[in-house]
């Protein structure tokens, strides 16, 4: 498949070719749209085959622009790929005026809080500083459409549990969830058994 043919947002598409993707990774062929369809996903990928932008690319086809509230949670196991993370939102919705903080422990709170007070579309962080902002109300979650589980397995096994269990308990019910991990053992299924609603499941 192509990215035209998944009808994206023109500002999208030239971000993605602007970053230098020309044709969409195997995960990004069978993910996205179902992303974009608006259903709980399970996708079993491990790093380098395309998984981040797999999720950012789904995130910034659906949130509105326009309103600065929090609309996409992406958490995951640690300070370094929250922050890489937040490094492909912004270049790849680098033509859409995005807003975009990583709220991640080591940092200043005050930092996050600044930040965060002007508006941040898409929030990527570990669980800890992430339940510290939402439990201190200085992240608004009451409008956000989609939490992302990044390296899901990682996220378990970490002791970061009660945390992800916390924030999604602060979220409106109708959330999407989308959850990666490079393997789906019982645990990890169990645990996501928790968090979404008769998911899709898509290996890679
Ligand atoms: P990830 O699996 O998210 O760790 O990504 C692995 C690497 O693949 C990153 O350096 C991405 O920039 C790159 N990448 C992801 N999708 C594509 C694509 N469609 N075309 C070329 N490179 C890509």
């Amino acid at each position: 498949s192509t990215f035209e043919s998944m009808k994206l947002k023109p500002d999208l598409l030239k971000g993605i070719y602007g970053y230098g993707f020309e044709a969409p990774s195997a995960i990004q062929s069978r993910a996205i749209m179902q992303i974009i369809s608006g259903k709980d996903t399970i996708a079993q990928a491990q790093s380098g085959t395309g998984k981040t932008a797999t999720f950012t690319i789904g995130i910034l086809e659906v949130i509105d622009t326009k309103a600065k509230d929090c609309q996409a949670l992406i958490l995951s196991p640690t300070r370094e790929l929250a922050v890489q993370i937040q490094n492909v939102v912004k270049h790849l919705g680098d033509y859409m005026n995005i807003h975009t903080h990583a709220c991640i422990g080591g940092t200043h709170l005050g930092d996050d809080v600044k930040k965060l007070q002007q508006g941040q579309q898409i929030v990527s962080g570990t669980p800890g500083r992430v339940v510290d902002i939402i439990k201190r109300r200085n992240l608004s979650t009451r409008s956000v459409k989609l939490l992302v589980l990044d390296e899901a397995d990682e996220l378990f096994t970490k002791g970061f549990k009660e945390q992800i269990y916390e924030i999604y308990k602060s979220l409106p019910s109708s959330v999407q969830v989308v959850v990666v991990s490079a393997t789906l053992s019982k645990e990890v299924l169990e645990m996501t058994n928790k968090f979404t609603n008769n998911p899709v499941k898509i290996l890679v």
